[in-house]
């Protein structure tokens, strides 16, 4: 297709402003669909998406449409990951195309990922459309978000498309507003190839599957294509694109977005942002831009039953074939036998690699207090990497400790302001901004991930009964005055258990986990001393008292089959619970221990 029939785009929203739901509607009007096909939210493929309303990896289709012009035009939809974590995918997915959709709820106005999604948007320089969704809803305002789309963000949405993607209002004026408004792609058709790798994943029957936008240049089958930064040639074995069903094509040219596979073995080997070209005439420079996605929060995963711990092995390799984002190495734990030490985008995406090992791979797991990466300076002029508190060099020999910091946006509705700023001064925060969209205050905050990274999501929604929007991103690396803080059970360390703090905040937090530890611990038959402490020194005690009776004593002499039930009970209690020294600690104490309320 010549380039000026071609136009590339992407809807950026805050999460169920219904992004998902409007891209159904443009399938069921320019997709290569039938109606029986046609089942809701056709892009969000995989299950726990689904469930979640969120999607993770981007994905793509060509639409084809014809325009009130009577022209036929190809319009490819990338689908962007919604969330922080993925902002680098984000990122990558935006400058495969010239413009975006902006959607917002025209009954709840700009949001925290809106901001976020959007100001990426114009970093790429895209040409933005504001659609406003849900006008169906008597709720809608949607003038009052028109005014604010402009206070807030600076677009002009006076020709503002307003829909309902639910019923159908309004889909054909986006689609003549992405053909009228949003600029075609440039590109050449004769020069070498220059492709951005979008995307990849695995497929068990084509494996590697990659997603590029062709800059200049072709791709055709046969073709030998090198990875410009990692360095590898491919022969392409298949070129072809997705309406969302695949069809593969003679070529993907300059100006369109498609996929091939090269028999590549895994995912690893195709870096999102990489530049594809042709091996025997590449282009001269590599498209700009190419960071790897780093790994910033780190936790271990153990197999309740050590028994599944090959299990895991298996499953965690197999996630790792479609995710080149998660890292993962081998730990051994005192406390919780083998397991491994996982790397994360960010908490969303370490709940979902979790969620799929429980789920997909039936492995009951215990998951460890996440950490982010500490910058641990020696006195010997050395700098360690530290993600695993229990690494924690001997203090004597540490010089100083530095711990990322982000900049972080809250959107919330003037009654829960005050609690949202208690949140945020209790987790250290710096508040650097605070201004009024309406209604909603906007506060930016400097905070340190470290406080951030175990439950301030959760209370944030809790303390705002949902209504508070949250996005981040990270800053820096700054000193701080940093501790290993060890919880002691039975005079024993458990190594699962310790955590780095302010050492300011560390007796309060110290406290408040022994006292949960308490709670959480069931009686034995001694006694037993639940301590938190720094280096030898003791910063909080409580005590679980001594168990009186056995739990079969109360039927002794009687009823054979209830105590044979209180036994069974207790055995399958027991299979979640973990041996450490003498003492029994049920796995959902490694995690309750650490959230603060
Ligand atoms: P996404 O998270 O942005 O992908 O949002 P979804 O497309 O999943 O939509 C979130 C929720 O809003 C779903 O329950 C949709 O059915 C609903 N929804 C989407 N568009 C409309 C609309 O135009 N009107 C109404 N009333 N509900 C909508
Ligand atoms: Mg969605």
């Amino acid at each position: 297709t010549d380039l000026a029939h071609i136009r590339n785009f992407s809807i950026v929203a805050h999460i169920d402003h219904g992004k998902s739901t409007l891209a159904d509607r443009l399938i069921q009007l320019c997709g290569g669909l039938t109606q029986r096909e046609m089942k809701e939210q056709v892009l969000d493929s995989m299950d726990i998406e689904r469930e979640r309303g969120i999607t993770i990896k981007a994905q793509t289709v060509r639409l084809s449409y014809q325009a009130a012009d009577g022209e036929t035009y190809q319009l490819n939809l990338i689908d962007t990951p919604g969330h922080v974590d993925f902002a680098y995918e984000v990122n990558r997915s935006l400058a495969a195309c010239e413009g975006s959709l902006l959607v917002v709820d025209a009954s709840q106005g700009v949001e925290a990922q809106t901001l976020a999604n959007v100001y990426q948007a114009i970093e790429v320089n895209h040409e933005i459309v504001p659609v406003l969704n849900k006008i169906d809803l008597p709720a809608a305002e949607p003038e009052r978000v028109k005014e604010q789309i402009e206070d807030v963000i600076g677009l002009d949405a006076s020709d503002a498309v307003e829909i309902s993607a639910k019923s159908g209002l309004g889909i054909d004026k986006v689609l003549e507003a992405i053909v009228r408004r949003l600029p075609p792609p440039r590109g050449d058709r004769e020069a070498p190839l220059k492709a951005m790798l979008v995307d990849s994943w695995y497929d068990p029957y084509l494996g590697v599957v990659v997603l590029v936008r062709v800059v200049d240049g072709v791709m055709k089958k046969g073709q030998k294509i090198k990875m410009m930064q990692a360095g590898a040639s491919y022969t392409v074995d298949q070129v072809g694109i997705f309406r969302p069903k695949k069809e593969n094509v003679k070529e993907l040219s300059a100006g369109e977005i498609g996929f091939f596979t090269a028999s590549i073995k895994e995912v690893a080997d195709t870096a999102v942002g990489d530049t594809v070209t042709d091996e025997k005439r590449p282009c001269e420079k590599p498209l700009p831009g190419f960071k790897p996605a780093q790994p910033v929060v780190f936790c271990g995963l153990f197999p309740i039953d050590s028994s599944q711990f090959e299990d895991l092995r298996e499953a965690i390799g197999k996630l790792r074939l479609n995710d080149a984002s998660f890292h993962y190495e081998m730990e051994t734990s005192a406390a919780l036998g083998f397991g491994f030490r996982c790397g994360f985008l960010g908490l969303l995406h370490l709940e979902i690699v979790r969620e799929r090992i429980e789920r997909e791979f039936n492995i009951e797991l215990i998951t460890t207090a996440p950490s982010v990466i500490y910058h641990v300076y020696l006195t010997n002029g050395d700098m360690v990497e530290m993600h695993n508190p229990a690494d924690m060099p001997d203090p004597v020999k540490i010089d100083r400790i530095e711990e990322p910091w982000i900049r972080a946006t809250i959107l919330v509705p003037d009654e829960y302001l005050g609690a949202v700023l208690k949140l945020c001064e209790d987790r250290r925060g710096i508040q650097q901004d605070l201004t009024y969209a309406g209604a909603r205050a906007m506060v930016v905050y400097r905070l340190p991930l470290n406080e951030v990274v175990f439950d301030f999501y959760d209370r944030l929604k809790s303390i705002t009964r949902g209504y508070a929007s949250f996005d981040y991103q990270i800053e820096n690396y700054e000193a701080n005055d940093l501790v290993k803080m060890s919880i002691l059970v039975n005079e024993e360390p458990v190594d699962a258990l310790a955590t780095v703090v302010h050492r300011a905040r560390a007796e309060s937090r110290g406290r408040a986990m022994c006292e949960k530890l308490k709670d959480l611990i069931p009686r034995h038959l001694f006694k037993i001393p639940v301590q938190a402490a720094i280096g030898g020194r003791v910063i909080a005690r409580e005590t679980i008292a001594a168990m009186r009776k056995d739990v079969t004593a109360k039927c002794y002499g009687g009823d054979v089959s209830r105590k044979r039930k209180l036994l069974e009970k207790q055995k399958e209690g027991k299979k979640k619970m973990r041996q450490f020294g003498r003492v029994e600690i049920p796995q959902e104490a490694f995690i309750a221990a650490l959230k603060m309320d």
